[in-house]
């Protein structure tokens, strides 16, 4: 392929992005730093900091201590003045999540709200998310977006959602989710929005599969996520097939002929490796399931090892197709740290090529994956812009 030659106005737009995303990621810094780490000459970082200072963007916050010569400006992003809400739809539940430019979940809220295909139920979540945003997001704010996170496939060019067994819907227009919400509203798979949240923060980690263990499997082929440099979308960085059904791990065959998946078909992973696996040993409450292991059950140690055993064989299996970072969320992902170093044991000795499983990652966010990755839509749409 042959590459034009970017433009003058290219490359300035160019530089003045990425000398803002190294501000946004690592906070406090000076402007000779800026310079030798992008390797962009010191006039160049100087005209573009002066440009961000005038939008508001950096800020000078005080000097660094002097290594011998003048002491150098500290800079530092501005960043509690674009807000993003995110939420996140579940069968029973709906959770929201608030974010600003530093992509942490700032604070979030959880209510109980069984899901039904409704205008009431539209107005109702549409209500919660802006009471909550109202609360927190102040009138002399930037307020950029709703992200909406939906267990099922979302075709985000057609706005429709083609299908969710969770939600029980089929080819139903994305607009009626949006309908009672007056901001620019965008709506994500929810096992995307999870890995896209996990991937956020990853320094040097370009590609990676994200494992959903939640009450059914799922997860995200993620793409080169830190090529930050190109505007693309979130979601141009996710692999997600011909069909959007990309990630749906849930539905390998892991044990030829095995019991009953949910889809109709026999011997899915989600069989054995959803977090209902283990939840139902405890009337559906997983944080009970490992509290008896904790306290020494027996029993409930010989299931999880059962578990891991076929977590184990997912696991390889994924990493002989995609070679890359797998990182385990969902609900069992939140809680697997503490057996993690026997999981690694176990897919270790399945591999062909590698004695360690280091590239197996506990997910980072315990609550409101989801919810946040779809907030981050609209921030990362917001940093395209810079
Ligand atoms: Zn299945």
């Amino acid at each position: 392929m042959i590459k034009r030659r970017a433009s003058n106005v290219e490359i300035k737009k160019i530089n003045r992005n990425r000398i803002f995303r190294y501000l946004n990621k690592y906070g406090r810094v000076s402007k000779p730093d800026i310079s030798s780490e992008l390797g962009i000459s010191m006039p160049t970082v100087l005209q573009n900091i002066n440009e961000l200072m005038k939008q508001g963007l950096v800020d000078e916050v005080g000097e660094f201590q002097s290594t011998g010569g003048r002491k150098a400006i500290a800079i530092a992003p501005v960043r509690n003045l674009h807000y993003a809400l995110g939420i996140d739809i579940t069968q029973n539940h709906i959770g929201v999540v608030l974010t600003d430019l530093s992509g942490d979940v700032l604070k979030h809220k959880r209510v109980y709200k069984p899901f039904i295909n409704n205008r009431e139920y539209y107005k109702e979540m549409a209500n919660i998310a802006l009471e909550f945003k109202n609360s927190e997001v102040g009138p002399n704010k930037e307020f950029l977006g709703v992200g909406i996170s939906i267990p099922g496939i979302v075709d985000t060019r057609k706005n429709k959602i083609l299908f969710s067994h969770a939600l029980n819907l089929t080819n139903i227009e994305t607009d009626i989710f949006t309908e009672f919400i007056p901001y620019p509203c965008i709506l994500v798979n929810d096992a995307n929005a999870s890995g896209f949240a996990e991937m956020y923060h990853y320094d040097k980690c370009f590609n990676a599969v994200y494992l959903s263990l939640s009450n059914s499997v799922g997860g995200a082929i993620i793409v080169d996520a830190q090529s930050y440099l190109s505007e693309s979308s979130i979601t141009d960085k996710l692999y997600l097939g011909d069909n959007l059904r990309g990630g749906e791990f849930g539905h390998m065959t892991l044990i030829p002929n095995g019991s009953e998946c949910y889809c109709g078909k026999r011997g899915c992973v989600d069989v054995y490796c959803s977090a209902k696996t283990l939840s139902k040993h405890t009337d559906g409450k997983l944080e009970t399931f490992f509290e008896e292991i904790e306290n020494g059950n027996n029993e409930f140690k010989q299931i999880l090892n059962q578990y891991l055993s076929y977590l184990a064989i997912e696991i390889n299996n994924l990493r002989m197709i995609f070679d890359c970072t797998i990182i385990l969320g969902g609900y069992v992902g939140s809680h697997i740290e503490p057996y993690i170093s026997r999981l690694k044991e176990e897919v270790a000795m399945l591999n062909t090529f590698e004695i360690d499983a280091s590239y197996i990652k506990p997910c980072r966010y315990r609550v409101e994956a989801s919810a946040l990755g779809a907030a981050l839509q609209h921030i990362e749409a917001f940093l395209c812009t810079v």
